[in-house]
């Protein structure tokens, strides 16, 4: 018997419908025309890499588009990053940022009490450990390239390698 037999209500949290489209039709994974910033990084625990790409103007986030491979949960967090991202500002972005890892890192968080739209689907991910690197990775790659747009020097958290990268 498959542990999604075995544990049928725990998979259905983690793997919703909504993430399991973004993985199979992911959006904006493509190069972006004009990047202006680009960062990657890796989740060593899982083996999944994450590429994304920004172009910022006037401070806001004109484009965004993601590249990279690993698991459903990874791919699906960065392809639902971006859309949710997409035409906001910085700030705005940044919050929306902080919130989601709130929320991937605390299971219990009050999804009524913040604005992330359907990104509330990845809620369910804090109840298993082993994934929320998974989930978080997208978003610590966001971070080290919106604070590279505003000229800023990132931390970056050893868990999960990330780098500036070459824009072409
Ligand atoms: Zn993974």
């Amino acid at each position: 018997m498959s542990l999604e037999a075995q544990n049928p209500v725990q998979f259905d949290d983690l793997y919703r419908d909504l993430i399991l489209d973004h993985y199979r039709r992911p959006r904006h994974k493509e190069p972006l025309a004009d990047a202006t910033v680009a960062a990657e990084g890796l989740n060593p625990s899982c083996g999944d890499e994450i590429r994304v790409e920004l172009r910022v103007e006037d401070g806001k986030v004109a484009g965004i588009a993601f590249g990279g491979l690993g698991c459903s949960i990874s791919q699906a967090s960065a392809s639902m990053m971006t859309e949710e991202a997409e035409q906001r500002t910085v700030a705005d972005v940044d919050t929306l940022s902080q919130q989601v890892q709130e929320m991937l890192t605390h299971e219990g968080f009050d999804v009524d009490a913040v604005e992330i739209g359907d990104l509330e689907a990845l809620s369910g991910v804090a109840k298993f450990p082993v994934r929320i690197k998974c989930a978080l990775l997208a978003w610590k790659v966001l971070d080290i390239a919106l604070a590279e747009a505003r000229g800023e020097q990132a931390t970056s958290d050893s868990d999960i390698p990330v780098r500036i990268a070459s824009t072409n």
